[in-house]
C-alpha cells in the first residue's frame, strides 16, 4: 500500500501513470468473495456420540461473513476450500488495488487536477 505521503511526491502525470497500471492490474472481478476462512469443531447433538464426552468433530471450515454487527457462518465442503481460499486472497487483491486508486483520485481533487 501506498501512504499519502508518496502519493504528494509524485507529478500528476506520475500519478495517472501508477492509476492506470492499478487499473490494469485489477482481477476479474467474478472472483469477488467477502469474508475469511474460520474451521471449527462441532457437536453433532445425537444422543451416545463421543462428541457429548467432548471428542468433538471437525475440523469444518466456515466463511465467516460480517455485516453490520452480525456475523453469518456459512459451510464450506473440504474440496470447495481452495477455491474458495483463492477467491478470498483475490478479493483482498482487488480491495487492496481500488483503495489505492481512490487515494490517487483523492491526491488529483486535491491538486483540482481529477480528470
Ligand atoms: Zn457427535
Amino acid at each position: 500500500m501506498h501512504t499519502d505521503a508518496d502519493l504528494s511526491s509524485l507529478s500528476v502525470r506520475q500519478l495517472r501513470a501508477r492509476r492506470r497500471r492499478l487499473a490494469a492490474s485489477l482481477t476479474d472481478p467474478q472472483v469477488n468473495l467477502e469474508g475469511s476462512l474460520v474451521s471449527q469443531m462441532r457437536r453433532c447433538g445425537k444422543e451416545g456420540c463421543r462428541c457429548t464426552q467432548g471428542e468433538l468433530h471437525g475440523p469444518y471450515v466456515y466463511l465467516s461473513i460480517s455485516r453490520d454487527a452480525a456475523r453469518r457462518l456459512v459451510y464450506v465442503p473440504a474440496k470447495l476450500a481452495d477455491v474458495v481460499r483463492q477467491h478470498l486472497a483475490l478479493t483482498e487483491q482487488i480491495e487492496a488495488s481500488l483503495a489505492a486508486i481512490s487515494a490517487i483520485n483523492l491526491e488529483l481533487v486535491a491538486r483540482r487536477q481529477l480528470d
